[in-house]
């Protein structure tokens, strides 16, 4: 594993190159670290020479060939979608509530039958304040809808896990985009070998993701044009809709994707992963069919629980045509490959003399990403 370091090399490393996402991995584990309207910040310096802050970052030292090798028990090759034992198209069954879900509801449907099945006590779900996006704790299977619907902004989630582990749970599940995922990673692993640091994660169901908005600009943007009070949800359609649409009490506002793509934080163009790698199960929108989700099967933990959310009549699933995963493939790929320029660009990969990197992937699989570079 890299080097650990502390609040101070975090601060430095990650927040001073505006690398930060606000993910939240770094809040509610001591005083010093608070996230305000999207925004992570140190309050007090703190002097330890080794934190959890830093080893949890999701920007901060990773290294992608370690995790792959723990998780999946092979090198990290750059694969595209990553590790996975298969790929399904799916949508919550007869058996879920009816409710205002993103897609097809299949992420709402398998933390709810972890949830009936005793799999997880606690669900660090995602909600939101007014227009901010907020952790929401969920200890009850009736409760999971209640967070359905994607909030297209960088949210502090992980601090939920944080504050799940203070309060004791001992089965947590978290829902969370792939930064977020490669963050509950290092937390499973517990990186500083401490028996008091365990986080007792049981579930990690990872979304698919492109990009986010900061939180901060897109709630300008809206408070021009929507009272947040009055939002029931938001989508960004698939090409060539080009738009983002916000859907209130007086019907459907839409937003030119031309406005909003300068809201997308630099970070996102630094991100390699589309499809949260590190996760028990990966769950994405289903392009062209409404109504239902992409689901990447990647553990034996998330094999089962598709398997039973199946048998409870809480998801139904099909088989994907070959030419749609080639298409999540080609997608997933091309956000390695633009990314990876970015983070050699800026001198963040593999770095060497005592210099801290963002990410430390094998040649190898910086080749498969540009191979002509
Ligand atoms: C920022 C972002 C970008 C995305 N980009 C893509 C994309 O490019 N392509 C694609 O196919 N899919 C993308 N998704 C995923 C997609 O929007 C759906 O979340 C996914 O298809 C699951 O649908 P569902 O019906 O199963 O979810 P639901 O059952 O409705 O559940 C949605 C879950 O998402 C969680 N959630 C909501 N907002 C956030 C957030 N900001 N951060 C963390 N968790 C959150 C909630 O806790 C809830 O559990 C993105 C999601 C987010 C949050
Ligand atoms: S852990 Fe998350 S919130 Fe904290 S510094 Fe890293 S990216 Fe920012
Ligand atoms: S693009 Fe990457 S860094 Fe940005 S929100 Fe999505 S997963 Fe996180």
């Amino acid at each position: 594993m890299p080097q650990l370091f502390g609040s101070k090399e975090l601060v430095e490393d990650v927040h001073k190159r505006d690398l930060c996402i606000g993910c939240g991995a770094c809040v509610e584990l001591c005083p010093y670290f608070k996230n305000y309207r999207g925004k992570t910040a140190q309050l007090f310096p703190c002097s330890l020479p080794q934190g959890r802050c830093f080893a949890y970052c999701p920007k901060a030292e990773v290294d992608l060939d370690a995790l792959s090798r723990r998780f999946w028990n092979t090198p990290y090759d750059a694969r595209p979608l990553g590790v996975y034992q298969t790929v399904v198209a799916a949508r919550s069954g007869d058996a879920m509530p009816r409710a205002k879900y993103q897609g097809g509801g299949t992420v709402s449907a398998l933390m709810v039958c972890a949830m009936q099945r005793g799999l997880v006590d606690a669900a660090a779900l995602t909600g939101r304040q007014g227009l901010m996006p907020a952790p929401r704790l969920v200890t009850r299977w009736q409760d999971v809808a209640s967070a359905a619907g994607s909030q297209f902004m960088a949210s502090p989630t992980l601090a939920g896990v944080n504050m799940a582990v203070r309060q004791g749970y001992k089965q947590i599940g978290v829902v969370g985009t792939p930064c977020q995922m490669l963050a509950v990673a290092q937390m499973r692993i517990n990186p500083l070998e401490k028996e008091e640091h365990h986080v007792p994660v049981a579930l990690a169901i990872g979304l698919f993701c492109n990009w986010s908005l900061d939180t901060r600009q897109l709630s300008t943007l809206l408070e021009g044009r929507v009272a947040s009070d009055a939002i029931r949800g938001m989508d960004i359609p698939p090409p060539p809709a080009n738009v983002m649409l916000v859907e209130t009490d007086k019907g459907m506002v839409e937003i030119a994707l031309s406005e909003i793509k300068p809201l997308i934080p630099h970070t996102c163009f630094t991100c390699l992963d589309m499809t949260s790698e590190f996760a028990d199960l990966s769950v994405g929108m289903y392009e062209g069919r409404p109504g239902w989700n992409t689901l990447l099967v990647r553990s034996e933990i998330g094999a089962r629980l598709v398997a039973d959310a199946q048998a409870d009549g809480l998801l139904v699933t099909e088989a994907i045509p070959a030419e749609t995963i080639a298409h999540l493939s080609a997608a997933a790929a091309a956000k390695k490959e633009r990314s990876l320029r970015i983070l050699l660009q800026r001198g963040l990969v593999n770095t060497a003399n005592g210099q801290r990197a963002a990410v430390r992937i094998p040649q190898a699989a910086i080749s498969r990403i540009l191979p002509k570079a």
